[in-house]
């Protein structure tokens, strides 16, 4: 056959199994297995890519020592919200059978290096890790949880802000969860704060930077408003690190940033001071 009347039917090809992780910040091709064996942290720019709730606990809590509650807390609906893409009852079940949390934050107590705590994870992939009434609510019980058993309370943030499809009622678990830090305080409890990709919105300007002490994750994005909003609200330009952990570190929001590899030699340092 000529080679101008040759057809262009498809060829035929074989099913390659997924080898590359492209890292978003760099484009670089790295080896997935290479990258998942480095936190998922690129070799190459030193990218932190987000976790979900149980690779975080996986990564600060001993082996088999986690222990999860507040499973019975799931999603409420107390508006019957519905956006253009449909009912939010449906989405938040979707993602619940998805995820396998039952909100988007996970809670349970487990060891760190030996030292029994507390911990709260957030899990962004659950509709943006937003703060909803079930989220407040555990987040609540994990502090009561701290209290009751004389332990440590560790929360791992990450969030896009208050969940809008509960309205003021999303809000209000900013208040809730403060309320419970404060009881955390004076029982003379510590709080660890780890702030992770992103922290923003009413978990910003909430418990994510109340702790007694706050880590982050270099490269997060923290802050509240988007950079967008406040560009255009202020009519100015700003500076590129704008909102990210280091710029938050400059300005003595964050107390120090712990890359992801370090990150629980430095908690179960922190713990070990405090609860000795
Ligand atoms: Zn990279």
């Amino acid at each position: 056959m000529g080679w101008f009347t040759k057809t262009t039917e498809p060829r035929e090809q074989a099913a390659l199994p997924d080898l590359w992780h492209v890292c978003p910040a760099c484009q670089a091709h790295v080896f997935k297995d290479e990258w998942e064996a480095a936190l998922k942290v690129c070799p190459k720019c030193g990218h932190h890519d987000r976790l979900s709730a149980r690779e975080r606990i996986g990564l600060l809590v001993d082996p088999g020592s986690f222990r999860e509650f507040g499973t019975e807390i799931l999603p409420s609906d107390p508006l019957g919200f519905s956006d253009a893409k449909g009912p939010y009852a449906a989405k938040a079940a979707a993602a619940v059978k998805k995820l396998g949390t039952s909100e988007s934050v996970v809670v349970g107590s487990g060891n760190v290096e030996g030292t029994r705590v507390v911990l709260a994870v957030m899990d962004f992939r659950f509709l943006g890790g937003s703060l909803s009434t079930g989220c407040g609510e555990k987040i609540a019980l994990a502090i009561q949880h701290a209290i009751d058993f004389n332990r440590a309370f560790v929360m791992v943030s990450a969030s896009g802000g208050a969940r809008m499809h509960e309205g003021i009622l999303s809000l209000m678990q900013m208040a809730k969860t403060c309320a419970a830090l404060q009881r955390l305080e004076r029982a003379g409890l510590p709080y660890v704060s780890i702030l992770t990709d992103p922290t923003t919105g009413g978990v910003s300007a909430s418990y994510a930077l109340l702790g007694d002490v706050n880590l982050a994750e270099p490269g997060t994005l923290i802050g509240f408003a988007g950079r967008r909003v406040i560009e255009t609200t202020i009519k100015q330009k700003l500076p590129d690190d704008f909102q990210t952990a280091e710029y938050q570190l400059e300005h003595g929001f964050v107390d120090a940033i712990v890359p992801r590899k370090e990150l629980k030699a430095r908690l179960a340092q922190l713990l070990a001071f405090r609860m000795k």
